[in-house]
């Protein structure tokens, strides 16, 4: 049974991270998700790109930081380093939708994951550098005009305390840490693939059930090198991955050169016929 009233959101801010906005949006289908797919993209994201990612998602969502420039726009254009925050808080006007997961675009799901919207706004999984914070990779949220607004003037007022959408989103949803524990979601749907290696003894015993990989950080999947042939993620001197790392850059890599290259070439191969 599909429900169109929900739907998993990603962002890609450019062509690059529309690949991992592909992967995400296809491991999402493989798994058979009931709710719609919607990718918000930015002014930069190419014509082709798009018309890639609406072969995989149900809406491609055009957001542009400039479209409605109000004082509190304004305000947050001084603040570039607010831009890719300014970006995600773009998902709360999708209020054609009553409930919605945020999911990154360096994100990956293991499994169904659609029990997610069984909870409420704002529920995220602990942040593995700082716990009493939440990261703001994955989680749970109502579209709302009402709460669209009252973010950006939390932003353009107070800012973010790291420059990014989790350290605003934490100080806006700044009772997370200790108000109700059913909006904690568990680790395993935001698991962050260096809490593999911190945390060695917990993660062969918990982590066998992870749902989500989160690939955070500056090195993502598709800055790898991946041998097509052998299909293997291709280690340099500088990446000292484990094996549970490197089984899950390879699960990405899969999906990838299963079935978003021969989509990319598809339309590469369009785009050249015309
Ligand atoms: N993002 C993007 N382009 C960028 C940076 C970020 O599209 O150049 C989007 C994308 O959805 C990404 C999210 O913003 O997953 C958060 O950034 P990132 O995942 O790089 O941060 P991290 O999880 O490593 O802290
Ligand atoms: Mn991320």
């Amino acid at each position: 049974m599909s429900v169109t009233d929900q739907a998993f959101v990603t962002l890609a801010a450019d062509d690059v991270y529309c690949q991992g906005a592909l992967v995400l949006g296809q491991s999402l289908r493989n798994h058979k998700t009931s709710r719609k797919l919607a990718v918000l993209v930015t002014p930069e994201v190419s014509s082709g790109m798009r018309s890639v990612l609406s072969s995989v998602f149900d809406e491609v969502i055009e957001v542009d930081v400039l479209d409605s420039a109000d004082s509190v726009h304004l305000a947050l254009m001084q603040r570039p380093e607010l831009g890719v925050t300014f970006t995600k808080l773009h998902c709360w006007t999708l209020t054609h939708y009553s409930k919605c997961v945020f999911m990154d675009a360096d994100t990956l799901v293991l499994c169904n994951v659609d029990e997610l919207f069984d909870r409420e706004e704002f529920s995220a999984a602990p942040d593995s550098g700082w716990p009493d914070c939440f990261n703001s990779g994955v989680f749970v949220f109502r579209p709302s005009l009402r709460t669209y607004n009252l973010l950006l003037r939390f932003a353009a007022e107070h800012g973010s305390f790291d420059g990014g959408d989790q350290g605003l989103l934490n100080s806006f949803f700044s009772n997370w840490a200790t108000a109700d524990i059913g909006k904690h979601l568990p680790f395993l749907y935001n698991l962050s693939s260096s809490s593999v290696y911190t945390y060695v003894p917990a993660f062969n015993h918990f982590g066998r059930d992870a749902k989500v990989v989160h690939f955070l950080g500056a090195t993502k999947p598709w800055n790898y090198k991946y041998n097509l042939q052998t299909r293997r993620v291709m280690q340099d001197g500088t990446t000292s991955g484990s094996f549970h790392q490197l089984s899950f850059l390879a699960l990405w890599w899969n999906i990838y050169s299963a079935s978003i290259l021969p989509l990319l070439e598809k339309h590469q191969k369009m785009e050249d016929s015309e």
